[in-house]
C-alpha cells in the first residue's frame, strides 16, 4: 500500500471518512422508522443504527488516535515548499506539497514500500535548530 498523503493527514481523512459514513448510515436507519416502512424497516432501521454507532466509535478512536501521533511526530521545515510539517516514522510525505521527507538515507533499507519512489528524490535531514521559528 503506498500512501499519497502524509500519514498523519491519511489516518485523519480516513477517520473523518468514516464518521461520516457512520452518521449516514444512522440517518439511513432513521429513515426506517421515520417513513414507516413496517416491521421490516424498523429491524433494517435497528441494524443500520447500530452498524453506523460502531463505525463511528471506531473512526473517532482512529481520529484521536491520529491527533495523539501527530503530537509525537517529528516537526520539520519541509525542504520543497518551507512550510512546517509533522513526519511520523523514518518516512513520511509533506503534508502540502506531498513531498517525500526520509530521516536519513541510512534507513533507507528500514523503509517500507516507498522506498523505491523516494531512490531518486533528494533526501532531506530534519534540523530541529529551526524550531525558535515563530508559528
Ligand atoms: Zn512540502
Amino acid at each position: 500500500m503506498r500512501m499519497r498523503s502524509s500519514k498523519v493527514n491519511e489516518f485523519r481523512l480516513w477517520g473523518l471518512a468514516m464518521t461520516m459514513g457512520g452518521m449516514l448510515l444512522m440517518i439511513v436507519g432513521l429513515a426506517g422508522i421515520v417513513f414507516n416502512w413496517g416491521t421490516a424497516g424498523r429491524i433494517i432501521a435497528v441494524i443500520f443504527m447500530i452498524i453506523g454507532m460502531i463505525s463511528m466509535m471506531v473512526s473517532m478512536g482512529i481520529y484521536f488516535w491520529a491527533g495523539m501521533l501527530s503530537t509525537s511526530a517529528t516537526v520539520i521545515d519541509c525542504p520543497e515548499c518551507g512550510r512546517r510539517t509533522k513526519m511520523l516514522g523514518k518516512t513520511d510525505r509533506c503534508m502540502f506539497c506531498k513531498t517525500i521527507l526520509t530521516v536519513d538515507p541510512q534507513y533507507k533499507s528500514d523503509a517500507d514500500s516507498e522506498a523505491s519512489v523516494e531512490a531518486h528524490l533528494p533526501h532531506f535531514h530534519p534540523n530541529r535548530d529551526h524550531e525558535h521559528k515563530p508559528h
